[in-house]
């Protein structure tokens, strides 16, 4: 029997990166993603050369009846692995640089269903497996935010900062909610790390461009990122919850 963690958008950047540490650690790993399904497969097949349990599940989490199917698949796939004790609420977007007063009504729903709804409702079906008060044996939600939470994405992206401030207060409130149901809920909070999120965004050189300008003179590595994660998720930080921890190189 392994724990089961779920990671929601793996199939490369952070996620990936917490998948294969996650897998190391000696979790099984549902490695959900929604397009790119070669480099998911990719992904599976590189934990399992090193002796790791992992499957490919694709879901929407932008979508009610794919998060349903996603949770069902991973019940089912993993029924005779072990029971789910974590979930990475990690899948998010960017978009193009705009000002809010370009914004379209379409663009902000969407960044706020897929960064922020996903999140909720991703969580509701992790709390109604691992909640004691619900039948489970308790459980680790890590949420993926952004350090865009408190510097606020101006001229950039302020619906991407403020779908990550929902994140911060959505952390807080959730742990109050089921400390005592034996499930922890904590946020890690990248500054800018080399991952394709930014060329997704129209700014395929934003990396380069700006490495020289941060505090240490460089952009994060999705392992450093997952390295945080994958610590809310084990217990090691048995007494973390509600935490947001920036691993943002003191940007
Ligand atoms: P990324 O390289 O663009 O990867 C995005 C991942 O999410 C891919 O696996 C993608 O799947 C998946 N995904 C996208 N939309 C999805 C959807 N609707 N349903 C399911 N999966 C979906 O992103 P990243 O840079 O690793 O970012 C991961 C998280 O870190 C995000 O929440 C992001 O906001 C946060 N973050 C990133 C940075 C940064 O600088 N990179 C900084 C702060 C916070 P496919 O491969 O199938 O498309």
């Amino acid at each position: 029997m392994k724990p089961v963690v779920l990671i929601t958008g793996s199939s490369r950047g952070i996620g990936a990166a917490v998948a294969l540490l996650a897998a190391q650690a000696g979790w099984a790993v549902a490695v959900n993603y929604v397009r790119q399904a070669d480099k998911a497969q990719a992904l599976v097949d590189q934990i399992k050369a090193q002796g790791g349990q992992a499957v490919a599940l694709q879901a929407d989490i932008g979508v009610a009846s794919d998060i349903a199917r996603l949770f069902a698949d991973v019940d089912r796939l993993f029924a005779n692995i072990g029971p789910l004790r974590g979930l990475v609420n990690n899948a998010g977007i960017v978009d193009r640089v705009e000002r809010v007063d370009e914004m379209s009504f379409e663009r902000v729903e969407r960044m706020m269903r897929i960064n922020v709804v996903s999140a909720f409702m991703c969580s509701q079906a992790a709390v109604l497996r691992m909640s004691t008060r619900h039948g489970g044996e308790g459980g680790s939600i890590v949420n993926v935010g952004s350090a865009a939470s408190r510097l606020g994405g101006a001229g950039q992206y302020v619906d991407y900062a403020a779908s990550k401030g929902a994140i911060d207060s959505f952390t807080i409130g959730l742990s109050k909610e089921v400390a005592a149901e034996r499930v922890r809920v904590n946020c890690v909070r990248p500054g800018i790390i080399d991952t394709d999120i930014h060329a997704s965004g129209g700014l395929p050189n934003r990396v380069r461009d700006v490495g020289g300008q941060m505090p240490m003179g460089r952009v994060g590595m999705a392992q450093e990122v997952a390295q945080a994660v994958v610590w809310f998720l084990s217990e090691h930080s048995s007494y973390c919850s509600g935490s947001i921890l920036d691993v943002s190189g003191a940007r």
